[in-house]
């Protein structure tokens, strides 16, 4: 795992504490490596032959993996929330569906933790919450890992530094710990 500040290693995949900054990302892990019978999943997924009906088994995945990870439970002391990616209208029309999606809203069942479309896309070329069309387009039309890296570091920022946004993800925060 690695900061993705400074791009270089992290063992427990948190920030360093000297990379850390008010809009920075806190930290990221991965569910699942992407090799193998993952990569091969997520390509008939993602692409063509474009099956939707993969999103059970790869939930499965993810499911599995995730509650096998000291970081996961360790993050779920925060209620978390899961945020979708959105998808461009072009690709959405293409692929019939947002895979990102749909594997949210299985983990949010599978892991009982609130899905919050929290991002979404505006005609404009900027997004709502100052993402660039052309970062999204990049961040999901390729599988570049280093360019993956770079879209969830500024999808971070966008969230962090979006006031608005802060307040409905504090509301719904204190909602689920009613909840509970
Ligand atoms: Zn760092």
């Amino acid at each position: 795992m690695i900061c993705l500040v400074c791009n270089k290693g992290s063992i427990d995949g948190l920030t360093h504490p000297v990379c850390k900054s008010k809009y920075a990302i806190d930290g990221a892990f991965c569910a699942v490596a992407y090799k193998g019978i993952v990569k091969k999943l997520i390509y008939n997924f993602k692409y063509k032959p474009y099956l939707a009906d993969l999103r059970n088994i790869l939930v499965e995945l993810f499911y599995e993996s995730i509650i096998q990870q000291e970081i996961f439970q360790k993050a779920f002391k925060f209620s978390p929330i899961l945020v979708p990616i959105p998808l461009s209208t072009k690709r959405l029309r293409k692929r019939g569906y947002n895979h990102s999606k749909l594997l949210a809203e299985g983990l949010s069942k599978s892991l009982n933790l609130k899905l919050v479309e929290a991002l979404q896309r505006t005609k404009d070329t900027k997004s709502q919450f100052g993402l660039k069309l052309k970062d999204i387009a990049t961040l999901l039309g390729r599988a570049d890992h280093t360019t993956v890296m770079h879209g969830v570091e500024k999808i971070a920022r966008s969230l962090k530094s979006d006031k608005n946004l802060c307040g409905v993800v504090g509301k719904i925060r204190s909602s689920v710990h009613t909840e509970n």
